[in-house]
């Protein structure tokens, strides 16, 4: 509920003036294209985002609907099909027939959240994928992927963080239906001026269920992936804030650094840059297959995996921005005369499997980008949680938790998931430099 004054209206028509006269003197200055690009951008987000697809939780009826609608968009964009449809009589996994090509990749996800939620026969599902084909014969045989998932929650309390809502429809605008209008504006422009390697256009379902549309998708790609020069996911763009982008991923090539630099060109974005290849979305499946990647990220915010992460909270006009840098980036990847230089960094353990089915639970929003600062910084906190009552806030770094040391959100993870619901836990912090120490009461997920 919003409380909002509503002005008379001769001021508003005034207001509504001044802001057209903006919006053309933004025009006048030769940047035309982002508000069209946003125009679009919210038209998709919108379509995604709406109840009708009830939040695209994989396996229902909404998710296969919004999959439908993006291989008639792939189709609308004249996008190439790339996927064999082995079930069509006659096609075979090698067969070269036209007749057997399809935007979608259709498979049984299966996976340890899907069997905790009664269904350990997995869900048949689908990600949708097409191609764009480079311009340059000699370099048309490598890839970059343009990838986001598109499936969201449901109406699924399972990672939700608001399960007080109970079946209430997350709608997922942000989460991540940004990330899909985003690769469809990338597929449009690619389409329209193709780059010297093919672009491959890559939705994933599964996401929200341990990443298994991208996991499906590399074990089954319907390109070679030894010709994958890089993947770029797109995975909450829609919340630009203060020109903030959070980019994973620059530590996985050489160049990309002073590549990312490059792109960024007037106005300016301020890009946090975060090495770290592995992640919690679809560029670690890809990264862990030796594949270079980036992840453009606009940051969690009170929002996320909430019933309340909804169309109207977008700010189109900065993803729009979003995208006129990734376009840069994935252009300048695509042209480059040769490819990336892969680093690999070792993977390390990540969660331990003392969390599967945990359901402790203390309200604390992780700052995703404070990756260089050794602690857990937080966004802020849940009213109301655990985490609130103990006194912890926003910009606190939580050091130790029940006198294990916290480095990063991992070692966080397996701090807290050693505990129960109900158990009394000492936190150590820094506020303002100043180390402090509070005590929580653990609280249960979902109550
Ligand atoms: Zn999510």
């Amino acid at each position: 509920m919003r409380t909002r004054t509503p002005f008379p209206i001769a001021i508003r028509t005034a207001l509504l003036s001044a802001a057209l006269l903006a919006a053309c003197r933004t025009l006048d200055r030769g940047a035309p294209s982002t508000s069209d690009a946003a125009d679009r951008i919210r038209r998709d987000i919108a379509y995604l985002a709406d109840d009708r697809l009830e939040g695209r939780g994989t396996g229902t009826a909404g998710n296969d609907s919004a999959a439908s609608w993006l291989a008639r968009r792939h189709a609308a964009l004249g996008l190439r099909r790339v996927v064999i449809d082995t079930e069509t009589a006659g096609c075979s996994a090698d067969s070269p027939s036209e007749r057997c090509r399809t935007f979608t990749q259709t498979f049984v996800a299966r996976g340890p959240e899907l069997a905790h939620s009664g269904k350990p026969e997995g869900v048949r599902t689908q990600n949708v994928v097409a191609m764009i084909p480079g311009r340059d014969p000699s370099l048309a045989g490598e890839v970059v992927v343009i990838g986001a998932h598109f499936d969201h929650l449901g109406r699924s309390t399972t990672g939700a963080l608001d399960p007080e809502a109970r079946d209430a429809i997350r709608n997922g605008a942000d989460d991540n239906a940004s990330g899909t209008a985003a690769i469809l504006e990338l597929a449009r422009r690619f389409a329209a001026q193709p780059a010297r390697r093919s672009i491959v256009v890559a939705h994933f379902t599964g996401e929200e269920l341990g990443l298994l549309g991208s996991q499906w998708f590399v074990e089954h790609s319907p390109v070679p992936l030894d010709g994958v020069a890089a993947m770029v996911n797109f995975d909450m763009v829609g919340r630009l804030r203060n020109d903030r982008l959070i980019v994973y991923g620059v530590g996985t090539a050489r160049e990309l650094p002073a590549l990312l630099d490059s792109a960024n060109v007037e106005p300016k974005l301020r890009l946090n840059p975060v090495a770290d290849g592995f992640g919690p979305s679809d560029q670690s499946s890809f990264y862990a297959k030796g594949i270079p990647v980036l992840h453009l990220f606009t940051d969690l915010h009170p929002d996320y995996h909430r019933a309340t992460d909804d169309v109207e909270k977008i700010d189109a006009v900065g993803e729009a921005r979003v995208v006129a840098l990734a376009e840069r980036v994935v252009r300048a990847i695509a042209d480059r005369p040769s490819r990336l230089t892969a680093v690999r960094i070792a993977a390390t353990p990540r969660m331990s499997p003392s969390r599967e089915g945990s359901n402790v639970y203390l309200g604390t929003i992780p700052d995703m980008a404070a990756g260089d600062v050794p602690g857990l910084k937080l966004t802020g906190v849940r009213a109301g949680s655990p985490a609130d009552k103990g006194g912890l806030a926003a910009g606190d770094v939580i050091v130790q938790f029940g006198g294990r040391e916290v480095k990063d959100l991992y070692t966080y993870s397996d701090a807290l998931y050693a505990h129960k619901p109900g158990e009394e836990v000492e936190v150590v912090y820094l506020r303002g430099g100043a180390r402090r120490t509070t005590r929580v009461t653990l609280g249960t997920r979902g109550q």
